[in-house]
Protein backbone atom coordinates (compact mmCIF):
# COMPACT_ATOMS: atom_id res chain seq x y z
CA UNK A 1 0.00 0.00 0.00
CA UNK A 2 1.49 2.88 -0.80
CA UNK A 3 -0.02 6.57 0.36
CA UNK A 4 -0.52 10.00 -0.32
CA UNK A 5 -1.85 13.24 0.62
CA UNK A 6 -3.96 12.87 -2.37
CA UNK A 7 -4.68 10.52 -4.99
CA UNK A 8 -6.82 11.37 -8.22
CA UNK A 9 -8.48 9.46 -10.41
CA UNK A 10 -8.78 10.52 -14.34
CA UNK A 11 -6.12 12.76 -15.31
CA UNK A 12 -8.50 15.26 -18.08
CA UNK A 13 -8.34 18.61 -17.43
CA UNK A 14 -9.79 18.62 -14.64
CA UNK A 15 -7.44 16.06 -12.87
CA UNK A 16 -4.25 16.66 -14.07
CA UNK A 17 -4.31 20.71 -13.19
CA UNK A 18 -6.17 19.68 -9.49
CA UNK A 19 -3.22 17.64 -8.99
CA UNK A 20 -0.42 20.09 -10.34
CA UNK A 21 -2.09 22.40 -7.99
CA UNK A 22 -1.93 20.07 -5.19
CA UNK A 23 1.58 19.63 -5.52
CA UNK A 24 2.15 23.26 -5.87
CA UNK A 25 0.35 23.40 -2.34
CA UNK A 26 2.69 21.08 -0.78
CA UNK A 27 0.76 17.75 -0.93
CA UNK A 28 2.82 14.39 -2.04
CA UNK A 29 0.42 13.18 -4.76
CA UNK A 30 -0.75 10.18 -7.54
CA UNK A 31 -3.04 10.31 -10.51
CA UNK A 32 -4.41 7.27 -11.91
CA UNK A 33 -5.26 7.14 -15.21
CA UNK A 34 -6.83 4.80 -17.65
CA UNK A 35 -6.42 5.62 -21.47
CA UNK A 36 -4.41 9.42 -21.97
CA UNK A 37 -3.10 11.43 -20.08
CA UNK A 38 -5.06 14.94 -20.99
CA UNK A 39 -8.62 12.79 -21.00
CA UNK A 40 -11.21 13.39 -23.24
CA UNK A 41 -10.30 16.71 -23.77
CA UNK A 42 -6.50 16.50 -25.14
CA UNK A 43 -6.68 13.67 -26.87
CA UNK A 44 -11.04 13.19 -28.22
CA UNK A 45 -12.60 16.43 -27.36
CA UNK A 46 -11.25 20.43 -27.66
CA UNK A 47 -8.10 19.88 -29.20
CA UNK A 48 -8.21 17.34 -31.97
CA UNK A 49 -11.78 18.66 -33.07
CA UNK A 50 -10.39 22.35 -33.40
CA UNK A 51 -7.23 21.04 -35.21
CA UNK A 52 -10.26 19.84 -37.95
CA UNK A 53 -11.89 23.10 -37.56
CA UNK A 54 -8.65 25.17 -38.38
CA UNK A 55 -8.23 23.49 -41.23
CA UNK A 56 -11.69 23.10 -42.64
CA UNK A 57 -11.81 27.28 -41.95
CA UNK A 58 -8.85 27.64 -44.17
CA UNK A 59 -9.64 25.37 -46.84
CA UNK A 60 -13.45 27.36 -46.68
CA UNK A 61 -11.78 30.53 -46.80
CA UNK A 62 -10.06 29.61 -50.06
CA UNK A 63 -12.93 28.08 -51.64
CA UNK A 64 -14.99 30.80 -51.48
CA UNK A 65 -12.48 33.64 -52.01
CA UNK A 66 -12.41 35.36 -48.74
CA UNK A 67 -8.66 35.51 -49.34
CA UNK A 68 -8.05 38.78 -52.00
CA UNK A 69 -5.89 37.88 -54.79
CA UNK A 70 -5.61 33.95 -53.94
CA UNK A 71 -6.39 31.94 -56.92
CA UNK A 72 -7.48 28.72 -55.85
CA UNK A 73 -9.25 26.74 -58.45
CA UNK A 74 -6.08 23.59 -58.14
CA UNK A 75 -6.48 23.80 -54.20
CA UNK A 76 -7.42 20.12 -52.43
CA UNK A 77 -8.38 18.94 -49.35
CA UNK A 78 -6.58 15.77 -47.95
CA UNK A 79 -9.10 15.54 -45.12
CA UNK A 80 -6.84 12.34 -43.87
CA UNK A 81 -3.62 14.42 -43.59
CA UNK A 82 -6.43 17.04 -41.29
CA UNK A 83 -6.91 13.73 -39.22
CA UNK A 84 -3.09 12.44 -39.06
CA UNK A 85 -2.60 16.41 -38.02
CA UNK A 86 -4.76 16.39 -35.26
CA UNK A 87 -3.95 13.53 -33.88
CA UNK A 88 -0.32 14.25 -33.41
CA UNK A 89 -1.35 17.69 -32.06
CA UNK A 90 -3.22 15.74 -29.42
CA UNK A 91 -0.06 13.27 -28.81
CA UNK A 92 2.21 16.01 -28.55
CA UNK A 93 -0.18 17.63 -25.79
CA UNK A 94 -0.33 14.47 -24.10
CA UNK A 95 3.42 14.11 -23.67
CA UNK A 96 3.12 17.42 -22.42
CA UNK A 97 1.30 16.76 -19.58
CA UNK A 98 3.36 13.44 -18.76
CA UNK A 99 5.82 16.07 -18.24
CA UNK A 100 4.20 18.56 -16.44
CA UNK A 101 3.46 15.50 -13.61
CA UNK A 102 7.21 14.56 -13.56
CA UNK A 103 8.13 17.92 -13.30
CA UNK A 104 5.68 18.48 -10.28
CA UNK A 105 6.97 14.85 -8.82
CA UNK A 106 3.66 13.26 -9.14
CA UNK A 107 3.29 9.47 -9.27
CA UNK A 108 1.39 8.30 -12.51
CA UNK A 109 -0.46 5.22 -12.62
CA UNK A 110 -1.84 4.17 -15.64
CA UNK A 111 -5.08 1.58 -15.44
CA UNK A 112 -8.13 1.82 -14.15
CA UNK A 113 -8.75 3.50 -10.37
CA UNK A 114 -11.37 2.11 -7.96
CA UNK A 115 -12.58 3.19 -4.47
CA UNK A 116 -11.57 0.17 -2.38
CA UNK A 117 -13.35 0.65 0.90
CA UNK A 118 -12.22 4.20 2.68
CA UNK A 119 -9.81 6.60 0.96
CA UNK A 120 -8.25 3.41 -0.73
CA UNK A 121 -8.17 3.47 -4.67
CA UNK A 122 -7.32 -0.16 -6.03
CA UNK A 123 -5.11 0.39 -9.39
CA UNK A 124 -5.72 -2.41 -12.64
CA UNK A 125 -3.84 -2.08 -15.44
CA UNK A 126 -0.39 -1.29 -16.49
CA UNK A 127 0.45 -0.14 -13.21
CA UNK A 128 -1.34 -1.89 -10.72
CA UNK A 129 -1.09 -0.34 -6.99
CA UNK A 130 -2.97 -0.43 -4.12
CA UNK A 131 -2.81 3.68 -3.26
CA UNK A 132 -4.76 5.35 -0.14
CA UNK A 133 -5.26 8.91 -0.12
CA UNK A 134 -5.42 11.23 3.02
CA UNK A 135 -7.85 12.63 0.15
CA UNK A 136 -9.06 11.54 -2.91
CA UNK A 137 -10.79 13.11 -6.01
CA UNK A 138 -13.05 11.69 -8.12
CA UNK A 139 -12.09 13.25 -12.10
CA UNK A 140 -13.60 10.43 -14.20
CA UNK A 141 -15.11 12.69 -16.84
CA UNK A 142 -17.55 11.68 -18.95
CA UNK A 143 -18.23 9.33 -22.42
CA UNK A 144 -20.53 9.82 -25.67
CA UNK A 145 -24.05 9.11 -24.95
CA UNK A 146 -25.74 6.27 -26.80
CA UNK A 147 -29.19 6.17 -27.56
CA UNK A 148 -30.69 2.48 -26.91
CA UNK A 149 -30.89 0.24 -29.93
CA UNK A 150 -28.24 2.65 -31.46
CA UNK A 151 -24.97 0.48 -32.50
CA UNK A 152 -21.76 2.64 -33.39
CA UNK A 153 -19.66 0.49 -35.77
CA UNK A 154 -17.38 3.77 -36.80
CA UNK A 155 -18.14 3.47 -40.32
CA UNK A 156 -21.95 4.38 -41.06
CA UNK A 157 -23.09 5.31 -37.45
CA UNK A 158 -20.52 7.40 -35.14
CA UNK A 159 -19.81 9.74 -32.30
CA UNK A 160 -17.16 12.39 -31.79
CA UNK A 161 -14.64 10.03 -30.95
CA UNK A 162 -14.79 7.39 -34.16
CA UNK A 163 -15.47 10.86 -36.25
CA UNK A 164 -11.85 12.38 -34.83
CA UNK A 165 -10.24 8.95 -36.35
CA UNK A 166 -11.97 8.69 -39.37
CA UNK A 167 -9.85 9.65 -42.12
CA UNK A 168 -12.38 9.28 -45.11
CA UNK A 169 -15.11 11.87 -45.69
CA UNK A 170 -19.03 10.47 -46.39
CA UNK A 171 -20.42 12.34 -49.34
CA UNK A 172 -23.55 12.82 -46.81
CA UNK A 173 -24.31 12.79 -42.56
CA UNK A 174 -26.89 13.61 -40.68
CA UNK A 175 -25.94 15.08 -37.04
CA UNK A 176 -28.04 13.96 -34.56
CA UNK A 177 -28.08 16.75 -31.84
CA UNK A 178 -28.01 20.64 -32.74
CA UNK A 179 -25.35 21.59 -29.51
CA UNK A 180 -21.56 22.74 -29.64
CA UNK A 181 -20.36 19.21 -30.40
CA UNK A 182 -22.82 18.45 -33.51
CA UNK A 183 -22.17 21.90 -35.18
CA UNK A 184 -18.74 21.76 -34.97
CA UNK A 185 -18.36 18.63 -36.33
CA UNK A 186 -21.44 19.72 -39.05
CA UNK A 187 -19.61 23.18 -40.28
CA UNK A 188 -16.37 21.16 -40.35
CA UNK A 189 -17.68 18.35 -42.78
CA UNK A 190 -20.02 21.06 -44.90
CA UNK A 191 -16.61 23.04 -45.51
CA UNK A 192 -15.35 19.94 -47.02
CA UNK A 193 -17.90 19.59 -49.37
CA UNK A 194 -20.07 17.07 -47.35
CA UNK A 195 -23.64 17.23 -47.36
CA UNK A 196 -24.92 17.56 -44.15
CA UNK A 197 -28.78 17.41 -42.27
CA UNK A 198 -28.51 18.64 -38.86
CA UNK A 199 -31.70 17.28 -36.94
CA UNK A 200 -32.58 19.38 -33.45
CA UNK A 201 -35.31 18.33 -31.14
CA UNK A 202 -35.38 21.71 -29.88
CA UNK A 203 -36.86 24.96 -31.70
CA UNK A 204 -33.49 26.33 -31.94
CA UNK A 205 -29.89 25.21 -32.55
CA UNK A 206 -27.85 26.16 -30.12
CA UNK A 207 -30.50 25.02 -27.25
CA UNK A 208 -30.04 27.24 -23.93
CA UNK A 209 -28.23 29.90 -25.89
CA UNK A 210 -28.89 33.16 -26.95
CA UNK A 211 -31.99 33.07 -29.40
CA UNK A 212 -30.23 35.97 -31.56
CA UNK A 213 -27.15 34.15 -31.98
CA UNK A 214 -28.61 31.14 -32.47
CA UNK A 215 -30.71 32.53 -34.54
CA UNK A 216 -27.42 34.00 -36.78
CA UNK A 217 -25.42 30.86 -36.83
CA UNK A 218 -29.04 29.31 -37.99
CA UNK A 219 -29.27 32.12 -41.15
CA UNK A 220 -24.94 31.41 -41.73
CA UNK A 221 -25.12 27.60 -41.99
CA UNK A 222 -28.31 27.99 -44.11
CA UNK A 223 -25.91 30.10 -46.91
CA UNK A 224 -23.33 27.28 -46.29
CA UNK A 225 -25.94 24.59 -47.32
CA UNK A 226 -26.41 22.71 -44.27
CA UNK A 227 -29.62 21.65 -43.92
CA UNK A 228 -31.55 22.55 -39.95
CA UNK A 229 -34.33 20.47 -39.38
CA UNK A 230 -35.16 22.29 -35.57
CA UNK A 231 -38.24 21.37 -33.76
CA UNK A 232 -37.56 17.84 -35.03
CA UNK A 233 -36.43 14.93 -33.20
CA UNK A 234 -34.44 11.25 -33.86
CA UNK A 235 -36.98 8.34 -33.58
CA UNK A 236 -35.44 5.45 -35.33
CA UNK A 237 -32.13 4.34 -37.18
CA UNK A 238 -31.61 1.38 -39.77
CA UNK A 239 -29.06 0.59 -42.15
CA UNK A 240 -29.22 0.06 -45.46
CA UNK A 241 -26.13 -1.03 -47.57
CA UNK A 242 -23.94 1.61 -47.57
CA UNK A 243 -26.94 4.13 -46.44
CA UNK A 244 -28.03 4.90 -43.08
CA UNK A 245 -31.67 5.63 -42.55
CA UNK A 246 -32.83 7.85 -39.99
CA UNK A 247 -36.51 8.32 -38.77
CA UNK A 248 -37.55 11.64 -37.31
CA UNK A 249 -40.76 13.40 -36.65
CA UNK A 250 -41.31 16.96 -36.44
CA UNK A 251 -44.98 19.02 -36.30
CA UNK A 252 -45.20 17.98 -39.88
CA UNK A 253 -44.96 14.62 -38.72
CA UNK A 254 -42.95 11.13 -39.49
CA UNK A 255 -40.10 10.70 -42.74
CA UNK A 256 -37.14 8.90 -42.89
CA UNK A 257 -33.94 10.73 -44.20
CA UNK A 258 -31.15 8.60 -45.52
CA UNK A 259 -27.46 9.81 -45.61
CA UNK A 260 -23.94 7.84 -46.04
CA UNK A 261 -23.04 8.31 -42.39
CA UNK A 262 -24.57 9.45 -39.19
CA UNK A 263 -22.84 11.51 -35.91
CA UNK A 264 -24.87 11.13 -32.51
CA UNK A 265 -23.67 14.74 -30.82
CA UNK A 266 -26.46 14.47 -27.93
CA UNK A 267 -24.73 14.80 -24.81
CA UNK A 268 -22.41 12.54 -22.69
CA UNK A 269 -22.71 10.56 -19.75
CA UNK A 270 -20.42 11.12 -16.78
CA UNK A 271 -18.29 7.78 -15.47
CA UNK A 272 -20.07 7.20 -12.57
CA UNK A 273 -20.11 2.92 -13.14
CA UNK A 274 -17.94 0.64 -11.36
CA UNK A 275 -15.46 2.66 -9.78
CA UNK A 276 -17.16 1.92 -6.22
CA UNK A 277 -19.16 4.88 -5.34
CA UNK A 278 -21.80 3.25 -3.94
CA UNK A 279 -19.79 1.17 -1.17
CA UNK A 280 -18.21 4.40 -0.82
CA UNK A 281 -21.14 5.77 0.25
CA UNK A 282 -20.97 8.84 -2.63
CA UNK A 283 -24.35 9.92 -3.66
CA UNK A 284 -24.57 10.25 -7.84
CA UNK A 285 -28.19 12.61 -8.59
CA UNK A 286 -29.55 12.25 -12.05
CA UNK A 287 -26.42 10.59 -13.11
CA UNK A 288 -23.58 12.89 -11.81
CA UNK A 289 -21.62 12.67 -8.56
CA UNK A 290 -23.36 14.77 -5.77
CA UNK A 291 -21.34 17.72 -4.25
CA UNK A 292 -21.23 20.90 -1.92
CA UNK A 293 -19.58 23.69 -3.47
CA UNK A 294 -16.10 22.94 -2.00
CA UNK A 295 -16.70 19.86 -4.02
CA UNK A 296 -16.74 18.02 -1.39
CA UNK A 297 -19.38 14.36 -1.74
CA UNK A 298 -21.27 12.69 0.57
CA UNK A 299 -18.22 10.52 1.52
CA UNK A 300 -15.59 11.61 3.78
CA UNK A 301 -12.39 12.48 2.56
CA UNK A 302 -13.83 11.70 -1.07
CA UNK A 303 -14.14 14.74 -3.68
CA UNK A 304 -15.14 15.02 -7.34
CA UNK A 305 -14.85 17.41 -9.64
CA UNK A 306 -15.20 18.14 -13.96
CA UNK A 307 -17.54 16.63 -16.05
CA UNK A 308 -18.57 13.63 -13.47
CA UNK A 309 -20.30 16.34 -11.56
CA UNK A 310 -22.24 17.47 -14.34
CA UNK A 311 -22.66 21.17 -16.62
CA UNK A 312 -22.08 22.52 -17.99
CA UNK A 313 -19.60 20.18 -19.55
CA UNK A 314 -16.42 22.32 -20.25
CA UNK A 315 -12.37 21.86 -20.10
CA UNK A 316 -11.89 24.78 -18.75
CA UNK A 317 -14.68 24.45 -16.23
CA UNK A 318 -13.59 21.28 -15.18
CA UNK A 319 -9.64 22.69 -14.59
CA UNK A 320 -11.12 25.65 -12.45
CA UNK A 321 -13.36 23.14 -9.97
CA UNK A 322 -10.04 20.74 -10.35
CA UNK A 323 -8.11 23.33 -8.69
CA UNK A 324 -10.47 24.94 -6.45
CA UNK A 325 -11.17 21.84 -5.02
CA UNK A 326 -7.39 21.15 -3.83
CA UNK A 327 -7.56 24.78 -2.53
CA UNK A 328 -10.52 24.18 -0.25
CA UNK A 329 -8.47 20.76 0.87
CA UNK A 330 -5.78 22.64 1.74
CA UNK A 331 -7.48 25.43 3.47
CA UNK A 332 -6.12 28.10 1.14
CA UNK A 333 -9.48 29.23 -0.29
CA UNK A 334 -12.99 30.12 1.37
CA UNK A 335 -15.05 31.47 -1.67
CA UNK A 336 -16.54 29.21 -3.79
CA UNK A 337 -16.11 29.48 -7.85
CA UNK A 338 -18.84 31.80 -9.73
CA UNK A 339 -19.87 29.72 -12.53
CA UNK A 340 -21.47 33.22 -14.07
CA UNK A 341 -17.94 33.92 -15.20
CA UNK A 342 -17.90 30.81 -17.24
CA UNK A 343 -17.22 31.35 -20.89
CA UNK A 344 -19.07 28.67 -23.53
CA UNK A 345 -17.32 28.78 -27.21
CA UNK A 346 -18.00 27.31 -30.39
CA UNK A 347 -15.51 26.64 -32.91
CA UNK A 348 -17.66 26.65 -36.12
CA UNK A 349 -17.54 29.62 -38.20
CA UNK A 350 -18.63 32.34 -37.56
CA UNK A 351 -17.34 31.36 -33.91
CA UNK A 352 -19.59 31.60 -31.04
CA UNK A 353 -19.08 32.68 -27.56
CA UNK A 354 -20.56 33.80 -24.51
CA UNK A 355 -20.44 34.77 -21.01
CA UNK A 356 -22.87 35.48 -17.63
CA UNK A 357 -26.64 36.14 -18.29
CA UNK A 358 -27.94 36.84 -21.98
CA UNK A 359 -30.58 39.62 -22.59
CA UNK A 360 -33.59 37.39 -21.97
CA UNK A 361 -32.31 35.56 -18.66
CA UNK A 362 -30.87 39.35 -17.54
CA UNK A 363 -34.28 40.90 -17.31
CA UNK A 364 -35.88 38.03 -16.22
CA UNK A 365 -33.56 38.43 -13.13
CA UNK A 366 -35.11 41.88 -12.95
CA UNK A 367 -31.99 43.95 -14.22
CA UNK A 368 -32.82 47.62 -15.68
CA UNK A 369 -31.09 45.94 -18.92
CA UNK A 370 -29.38 48.07 -21.35
CA UNK A 371 -27.99 46.23 -24.44
CA UNK A 372 -24.98 47.22 -26.46
CA UNK A 373 -24.76 45.36 -30.17
CA UNK A 374 -22.33 46.31 -32.41
CA UNK A 375 -22.08 44.27 -35.95
CA UNK A 376 -18.73 42.95 -36.82
CA UNK A 377 -19.46 44.91 -40.13
CA UNK A 378 -19.25 48.15 -38.59
CA UNK A 379 -15.41 46.99 -37.57
CA UNK A 380 -12.98 48.27 -39.67
CA UNK A 381 -10.73 44.88 -38.74
CA UNK A 382 -13.39 42.87 -39.81
CA UNK A 383 -14.48 44.45 -43.06
CA UNK A 384 -10.89 44.56 -44.42
CA UNK A 385 -10.04 40.73 -43.49
CA UNK A 386 -13.25 40.07 -45.02
CA UNK A 387 -15.31 38.71 -41.57
CA UNK A 388 -18.61 40.57 -42.10
CA UNK A 389 -20.70 38.14 -40.29
CA UNK A 390 -21.74 38.80 -36.77
CA UNK A 391 -22.28 40.93 -33.65
CA UNK A 392 -21.13 41.59 -30.66
CA UNK A 393 -24.18 42.06 -27.42
CA UNK A 394 -22.81 43.45 -24.19
CA UNK A 395 -25.34 42.82 -21.64
CA UNK A 396 -25.59 45.76 -19.01
CA UNK A 397 -26.98 46.80 -15.97
CA UNK A 398 -28.42 50.69 -16.44
CA UNK A 399 -27.58 51.43 -12.19
CA UNK A 400 -24.23 51.71 -12.34
CA UNK A 401 -23.58 49.78 -16.15
CA UNK A 402 -22.87 46.60 -14.23
CA UNK A 403 -21.42 44.44 -17.06
CA UNK A 404 -23.74 41.27 -16.89
CA UNK A 405 -23.04 39.01 -19.50
CA UNK A 406 -22.21 39.33 -23.39
CA UNK A 407 -23.00 36.95 -26.38
CA UNK A 408 -20.26 37.44 -29.38
CA UNK A 409 -20.92 35.62 -32.88
CA UNK A 410 -18.42 36.60 -35.63
CA UNK A 411 -14.62 35.74 -36.67
CA UNK A 412 -12.25 34.98 -33.01
CA UNK A 413 -15.23 35.09 -31.05
CA UNK A 414 -13.41 32.56 -28.89
CA UNK A 415 -10.85 34.78 -27.99
CA UNK A 416 -12.53 38.23 -27.31
CA UNK A 417 -14.52 36.64 -25.08
CA UNK A 418 -11.89 36.65 -22.68
CA UNK A 419 -12.09 40.45 -22.18
CA UNK A 420 -15.48 40.40 -21.47
CA UNK A 421 -15.02 37.81 -18.89
CA UNK A 422 -11.85 39.65 -16.87
CA UNK A 423 -13.88 42.98 -17.06
CA UNK A 424 -16.92 40.92 -15.22
CA UNK A 425 -14.36 39.29 -12.36
CA UNK A 426 -12.94 42.61 -11.86
CA UNK A 427 -16.56 43.96 -11.48
CA UNK A 428 -16.29 46.37 -13.99
CA UNK A 429 -18.49 48.25 -15.92
CA UNK A 430 -19.56 49.71 -19.46
CA UNK A 431 -18.14 53.04 -18.22
CA UNK A 432 -14.71 51.67 -17.76
CA UNK A 433 -14.92 49.10 -20.69
CA UNK A 434 -15.91 52.15 -23.03
CA UNK A 435 -13.20 54.20 -21.75
CA UNK A 436 -10.43 52.23 -22.34
CA UNK A 437 -8.07 52.56 -25.03
CA UNK A 438 -8.26 49.45 -27.37
CA UNK A 439 -6.05 49.39 -30.32
CA UNK A 440 -6.84 50.28 -33.91
CA UNK A 441 -7.58 48.45 -36.26
CA UNK A 442 -8.51 44.85 -33.97
CA UNK A 443 -11.82 42.92 -33.41
CA UNK A 444 -11.63 43.83 -29.83
CA UNK A 445 -12.60 47.56 -30.66
CA UNK A 446 -15.90 45.75 -31.16
CA UNK A 447 -15.89 45.19 -27.43
CA UNK A 448 -15.21 48.91 -26.17
CA UNK A 449 -18.00 49.90 -29.21
CA UNK A 450 -20.59 47.60 -27.61
CA UNK A 451 -19.75 49.39 -24.07
CA UNK A 452 -20.47 52.67 -25.75
CA UNK A 453 -23.44 51.05 -26.94
CA UNK A 454 -25.02 50.10 -23.89
CA UNK A 455 -24.60 53.87 -22.75
CA UNK A 456 -25.99 55.49 -25.83
CA UNK A 457 -22.50 56.77 -27.20
CA UNK A 458 -21.57 54.63 -29.72
CA UNK A 459 -18.83 56.14 -32.40
CA UNK A 460 -18.49 53.85 -35.44
CA UNK A 461 -22.01 52.66 -35.25
P1 LIG B 1 -12.20 14.03 -18.97
O1 LIG B 1 -11.48 14.92 -19.88
O2 LIG B 1 -13.31 13.19 -19.49
O3 LIG B 1 -11.10 13.11 -18.31
C1 LIG B 1 -11.42 12.06 -17.46
C2 LIG B 1 -10.30 11.06 -17.49
O4 LIG B 1 -10.56 10.07 -16.51
C3 LIG B 1 -10.20 10.31 -18.81
O5 LIG B 1 -8.88 10.39 -19.30
C4 LIG B 1 -10.56 8.86 -18.49
O6 LIG B 1 -9.82 7.91 -19.23
C5 LIG B 1 -10.19 8.80 -17.01
N1 LIG B 1 -10.91 7.78 -16.27
C6 LIG B 1 -12.24 7.52 -16.28
N2 LIG B 1 -12.53 6.52 -15.41
C7 LIG B 1 -11.36 6.17 -14.84
C8 LIG B 1 -10.98 5.21 -13.85
N3 LIG B 1 -11.89 4.45 -13.27
N4 LIG B 1 -9.69 5.12 -13.51
C9 LIG B 1 -8.76 5.91 -14.09
N5 LIG B 1 -9.05 6.83 -15.02
C10 LIG B 1 -10.33 6.96 -15.38
N6 LIG B 1 -14.74 21.57 -23.79
C11 LIG B 1 -14.30 22.85 -23.89
O7 LIG B 1 -14.18 23.53 -22.89
N7 LIG B 1 -13.95 23.36 -25.11
C12 LIG B 1 -14.07 22.66 -26.26
O8 LIG B 1 -13.77 23.16 -27.34
C13 LIG B 1 -14.55 21.32 -26.18
N8 LIG B 1 -14.66 20.57 -27.28
C14 LIG B 1 -15.10 19.28 -27.17
C15 LIG B 1 -15.24 18.52 -28.32
C16 LIG B 1 -15.67 17.21 -28.23
C17 LIG B 1 -15.80 16.39 -29.48
C18 LIG B 1 -15.96 16.64 -26.96
C19 LIG B 1 -16.40 15.22 -26.84
C20 LIG B 1 -15.83 17.39 -25.81
C21 LIG B 1 -15.41 18.72 -25.90
N9 LIG B 1 -15.30 19.51 -24.77
C22 LIG B 1 -14.88 20.81 -24.89
C23 LIG B 1 -15.62 19.01 -23.43
C24 LIG B 1 -14.34 18.65 -22.66
O9 LIG B 1 -13.61 17.71 -23.40
C25 LIG B 1 -14.71 18.09 -21.29
O10 LIG B 1 -15.56 19.00 -20.64
C26 LIG B 1 -13.46 17.89 -20.45
O11 LIG B 1 -12.59 16.97 -21.05
C27 LIG B 1 -13.84 17.39 -19.05
O12 LIG B 1 -12.70 17.23 -18.29
P2 LIG B 1 -12.64 16.20 -17.07
O13 LIG B 1 -11.28 16.35 -16.50
O14 LIG B 1 -13.80 16.40 -16.19
O15 LIG B 1 -12.84 14.78 -17.71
Amino acid sequence: MQSYDLVVIGAGPGGYEAAIRAAQLGMQVAIVEAEHLGGVCLNWGCIPTKAILKAAEQYDEVRRGVVPGLLAESVKPDYGAVIDASRKAAARLNKGVGSLMKKNKIDVFMGRGRLAGGRRVQVEGDTPADLEGANVLIATGSTELVLPGVEVDGRRVLTSREALESRELPASLIVVGGGAVGLEFAYAYAAYGVEVTVVEMQDQILPGFDAEVAQALAQSFTRRKIKLRTGTAYRSLELNGDQVSVGVESEKGEEELVASQVLFGIGRRALVDDIGLEQAGVTVERGFIHTGDDYRTSAAGIWAIGDVIGPPLLAHKASEEGIAAVEFMAGARDKPLDYSRVPACIYCQPQVACVGLDEAAAREAGHDVRVGKIPFVASGKAVGTGHTEGFVKLVSDARYGEILGCQIIGADATELIAEVTLAMTLESTVHELGDTCHAHPTLSEMVKEAALAAQGRAINF
